[in-house]
């Protein structure tokens, strides 16, 4: 699934191309992509206004127009956009066409989890985005002290902690992996009992590990495609997602695979140490 950087390498690459220009015209194909709204309302809310700027918070691409309205697009599992392709792409859910004609931008999903879903005026953006999304972690505000504060008193590990978008907003499988090994945290030491100095780390890694992924146009493990069809190179450079069996890149000993907040987890045991067991009361 396409996590921050991702979806801010495919923003960078659509915001100087579309910003400026008048969306002419908006086809939506599937009724899924914008449910419980139907169509025509969406179609009549934003068509024939011009994009004044195309931001991201989160994994969420949004869409500003002319009178505050905004579209809100998740990628999901297997979304991609693509600009300009030549003809008709596989699993088109979604065609957006700017400036007469002057650049057609398709929304492709086979598995069709992506959404669209509209905010009409800037209040109703932040209540959109207040609800769904904690820190940004390249706005500066991820820090330690207010990673520690939200954790407080959670039993759950510490990659699920990350993986809620209301604690930290973009971080998915691949980069929570990255951020902890860079961090030395364990991804199943409970949230609540990591120290002040390991979420010093933990959000140090998370902006080194999101930079990284930025710095090589995302990673491209799956279906993210850039807006030119073109693949993310940051698979290459992973530390440990996806590299069991391995060498760690710092110690050497063999990367392990296992199941955190339900997910495929990757990292190096002795450089993340894992957590003590409790000591259990045995029954009398
Ligand atoms: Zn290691």
């Amino acid at each position: 699934m396409p996590e921050l950087p991702e979806v801010e390498t495919l923003r960078r690459q659509l915001a100087p191309r579309l910003e400026g220009r008048r969306l002419d015209a908006l086809a939506i194909h599937d009724a899924r992509w914008c449910a419980p709204l139907a169509p025509a309302v969406v179609v009549d809310a934003l068509h024939g206004r011009r994009l004044e700027a195309l931001g991201r918070r989160g994994k969420y691409l949004v869409w500003e127009l002319e009178d505050e309205a905004f579209l809100l697009m998740h990628l999901r599992m297997t979304g991609t956009l693509l600009l300009d392709p030549a003809g008709e792409p596989p699993y088109e859910r979604v065609r957006f066409t700017f400036d007469a004609g002057a650049h057609e931008l398709c929304f492709c999903d086979p598995r069709r989890f992506g959404t669209g879903e509209l905010a009409l005026g800037a209040p109703a953006l932040e209540a959109f985005l207040a609800l769904r999304l904690g820190v940004e972690p390249l706005s500066g505000q991820l820090d330690a002290a207010a990673l520690r504060r939200r954790a407080r008193g959670r039993r759950a590990p510490v990659k699920a902690f990350l993986l809620d978008q209301r604690n930290v907003a973009g971080v998915g499988n691949i980069y929570a992996d990255e951020a902890l090994f860079r961090a030395g945290v364990h991804p199943l030491r409970p949230a609540g009992a990591l120290t002040r100095v390991q979420w010093d780390a933990v959000a140090r890694g998370v902006r080194e590990a999101l930079v990284a992924g930025l710095a090589a146009g995302g990673a491209s493990i799956d279906d993210f495609r850039h807006a030119d069809g073109d693949r993310g190179a940051f698979q290459d450079e992973f530390l440990v997602h996806r590299r069991a069996g391995e060498p760690c890149p710092v110690c050497g000993c063999p990367v392990v695979k296992l199941v955190a907040a339900g997910r495929g987890t990757y990292a190096c045991e002795r450089c993340q140490p894992r957590p003590r067991r409790r000591r259990r009361v045995a029954p009398a």
